[in-house]
């Protein structure tokens, strides 16, 4: 099930045969699969043959950048990266874990910080381009980066009604939000309960990220858009790096970049949840 040319570059980076490949769940864009190699090894392959040319390069900087944090979440070693796959370290998935120490582990990773807002490449969040161009501001950062890329997709694709154009016109006099003024944190950028996973010995592993330094209450905020993680892993968060007050009020304004980047993935209901969080907020 593997394209047979992808599966002839991983038995070349290899140095020997695929024997076994199972079926993975749970990505929403790629394809994925367990792949078994002739000496036993196992490894994490997922392609996908419409990708953009350097999606799979994106992400593989963005994990080596998570891994190079001062932390200790496991992220998934990079094995090889090509524009069609990515092939990384498998990880055994357990059904819970140590959700505190995630944590305190996600709250030393916000603790990695640079001079501005952005990233020195641009990289992707699915399948979407995502500008990281370099803000010395954060409200900045997110309004041009971040909501204005999106709704402007969102309005050219019809899935937005073309009054949303111009709201980004007004944004710099908007002041009713107000972001606590806070470093440039190194973030996920993807947060949400399918991009985590509980390891063997309990320790939290992260991984299909879309990193960037931005404010770190976007990360907190994506943990809480579908549902939200289990209360330890705040509580931990909190005790090594404590939220703002008000972060709870900003969820819904932070989840908006990732609710427009639904509308444009997968229309439907995503867009009329964006639009009515645009009409509260602008
Ligand atoms: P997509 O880019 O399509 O969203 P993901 O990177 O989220 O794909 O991976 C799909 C699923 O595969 C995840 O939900 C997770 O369960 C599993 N997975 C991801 N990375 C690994 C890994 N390194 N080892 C084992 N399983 C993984």
């Amino acid at each position: 099930m593997i394209p047979e040319s992808i599966k002839t570059e991983i038995e070349t980076t290899l140095d020997q045969p695929v024997t076994e490949t199972t079926p993975l769940h749970g990505g929403d864009i790629n394809s994925a699969v367990k792949v078994g190699m002739e000496s036993g090894a196992t490894y994490f392959l997922k392609w996908n043959k419409r990708a953009a040319e350097d999606m799979f390069e994106a992400e593989a900087k963005g994990l080596q950048l998570l891994a190079s944090a001062d932390t200790e979440l496991i992220v998934p070693e990079v094995l090889a990266v090509g524009k069609e796959h990515l092939l990384l370290e498998f990880i055994e998935e357990r059904n819970s874990g140590a959700s505190f120490d995630f944590g305190v582990q996600l709250a030393r990773l916000h603790k990695s910080s640079n001079e501005l807002f952005g990233l020195d490449h641009s990289n992707y969040i699915g399948r979407l381009p995502q500008s990281n161009k370099y803000h010395p501001d954060w409200l900045e950062f997110f309004m041009r980066e971040r909501l204005e890329p999106q709704v402007k997709m969102a309005v050219d694709s019809g899935k937005l009604s073309k009054e949303f154009t111009t709201i980004f016109d007004r944004v710099m006099n908007y002041t009713y939000v107000v972001f606590p003024n806070e470093p440039p944190a190194l973030l996920h950028g993807d947060l949400w309960g399918g991009n985590y996973m509980f390891t063997d010995d309990g320790t939290a592993c992260i991984y299909d990220p879309a990193v960037y330094f931005g404010h770190r209450e976007i990360d907190i905020a994506m943990t809480k858009l579908f549902g939200g993680f289990e209360p330890d892993f705040y509580n931990g968060y909190n005790e090594e790096y404590p939220l703002e007050r008000g972060w709870e009020e900003r969820i819904k304004l932070c989840n908006l970049y990732p609710v427009l980047v639904h509308a444009n993935l997968f229309g439907g209901s995503y867009c009329n949840q964006a639009e009515a969080l645009l009409r509260q907020f602008f």
